[in-house]
């Protein structure tokens, strides 16, 4: 078995008390790597060698130029051990090779890319003033970040968290989810190789409630906490932090509406709507599982959408040729399963576009489930979309923001007009409109509703990873 330790102070060390925990191959389902497992006393190790770092080391005052050389170098590395990094996701939860080597790690390596170059580019407002006076703003870095991490985009949630952190000169303890921890390690280690100086970028590995997770956010020594994952977990996050009033960024749960309607490019629009659940396992914040489709195209959209996921090739997750893995754990898969019987207690109909293997659920349909029913309000996680119709615009739009959510929404149609109007009119963090997943990193990302506070992307990760302050001089008038 592989072994992945945690990172700190620019070691990779045990836990404090030696324990440890398996990861487990959900594909294999069985043990493939010994992780040390951290408690609240190794979580405050961590957040100790990061407030040192910041305190008294070189990275917050090296200046942009240099920590971009250093960033981007780190990028040149992520592609270039590329292969192992997505072995590592993939292994740890079943998620499909040509995604994660196709997707998730040159996006991670874009991730520091992008904010290097933001980082160094981004001119600071000046503010000249009537009264003698000027004023401008400096991006002073905040701090120490802690970063907490879910399991489904694994180094790509962790570097969109850690890749502004560093470019604004913070210093950062990393805590990826317990379900996919190699790739974490890896990072921190290829970040040391790079010339990240030891304590600027920590990784402790363990669990949310009572341990690691939990110590982070109720470090006094800690000034900004960004956080991937539930609506729930966001909820005792934020009522943590609450005690030192440490500024949080939550981007959380989805239940995203997709709405069809009858102008639109059918091809178009199944095959956007097929990636927007499946892509994954349907195991993505942003996934189109509300798929809202106008009464007169729906018989002929469903059998179009019902033969293409048919057509997906489930199967085993490190074959380049597969596009449907396991579900990322026992527990999940476990999980998804009850909501397919609830999906049929609240009389919905279940289309299966395949056959169930191992922790896999195959590509299914649920139609004739209400909009108040649990499996059209309830963030799944799975590969399961529920169908309902629609007769006008104003009932598309009043179903798709009949939940608590408000991450994103996808809408298919060839009137411009209304695209935007639509657009306008959905309570959501972001609209796509004859696509989906498409992304520009300086554009804001986060949730309405119950899926955020906050935004993160370009300025908006400016905002939030610095402090940024006002510094107001007087001109003599001789
Ligand atoms: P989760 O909330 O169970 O766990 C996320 C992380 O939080 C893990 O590292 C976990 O150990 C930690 N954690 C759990 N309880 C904690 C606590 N009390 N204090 C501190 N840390 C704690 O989420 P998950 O199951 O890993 O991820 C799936 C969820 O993430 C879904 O709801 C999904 O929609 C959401 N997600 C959102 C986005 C987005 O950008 N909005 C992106 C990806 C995933």
């Amino acid at each position: 078995m592989e072994s992945f330790g945690h990172v700190i102070d620019g070691e990779e060390v045990s836990s404090h008390e030696g324990a440890t925990f398996e990861s487990i191959d959900p594909w294999e389902r069985a043990p493939w790597a010994s992780i040390a497992l951290g408690s609240a006393t190794d979580a405050e190790r961590a957040v100790k060698s990061a407030r040192r770092a910041f305190d008294e080391g070189p990275w917050p005052r090296l200046g942009h130029t240099e920590r971009g050389r250093i960033l981007h170098r780190l990028a040149d590395l992520i592609e270039e051990r590329g292969d192992e990094l997505a072995l590592a996701d993939t292994t740890d939860m079943g998620k499909p090779i040509a995604e994660t080597r196709g997707h998730d790690v040159p996006r991670s390596a874009q991730n520091f890319r992008f904010f290097a170059d933001h980082a160094r580019l981004t001119p600071a407002e000046t503010f000249p003033m009537q009264s003698g006076h000027h004023a401008y703003t400096q991006y002073d870095p905040a701090g120490v970040v802690a970063a907490i991490a879910p399991w489904n985009f694994p180094l790509m949630m962790e570097t969109w968290k850690v890749a502004p952190a560093l470019a604004w000169g913070n210093t950062v303890v990393l805590k990826p989810a317990e379900q996919t921890p190699a790739s974490a390690t890896i990072l921190a280690r290829l970040a040391l190789e790079a010339g990240v100086p030891p304590g600027v970028l920590n990784v402790v590995h363990g669990y949310g409630p009572n341990s690691v997770g939990q110590a982070l956010t109720e470090s006094p020594l800690v000034d900004r906490i960004t956080f991937t994952g539930e609506s729930n977990t966001g909820r005792a996050i934020s009522r943590a932090a609450a005690q030192n009033l440490t500024p949080l960024s939550l981007e959380l749960g989805g239940k995203g509406a997709n709405i069809v309607f009858a102008d639109a490019d059918l091809n178009q629009a199944v095959e956007w709507s097929i990636k927007a659940i499946y892509t994954n396992s349907g195991q993505v914040c942003l996934a189109g599982s509300r798929l809202y489709v106008q009464e007169s195209i729906l018989d002929e959209f469903l059998a179009r959408f019902t033969t293409a996921a048919a057509a997906l090739r489930t199967g085993d997750p490190k074959d380049p040729d597969t596009q449907l893995g396991p579900l990322a754990s026992h527990e999940h898969y476990e999980k998804v399963v009850s909501y397919l019987k609830i999906a049929q207690e609240d009389g919905g109909r279940l289309i299966a576009c395949g056959d169930p293997e191992g922790w896999g659920v195959p590509p299914t349909v649920v139609v004739d489930a209400p909009q108040r029913a649990r499996v059209t309000q309830e963030e799944i996680f799975g590969p399961v979309v529920v169908v309902i119709p629609f007769s006008d615009e104003k009932e598309a739009v009043d179903l798709a923001n009949d939940t608590p959510y408000g991450l994103n929404a996808m809408l298919f149609t060839r009137d411009l007009s209304r695209a935007h109007r639509v657009s306008r009119a959905l309570r959501v963090g972001t609209v796509w409109t004859n696509c989906f997943f498409v992304r520009d990193l300086r554009a804001p990302f986060g949730g309405a509703k119950n899926s955020g506070v906050g935004r993160e992307g370009g300025a908006y990760s400016r905002e939030f990873f610095t402090e940024p302050k006002a510094i107001v001089m007087e001109i003599a008038e001789n």
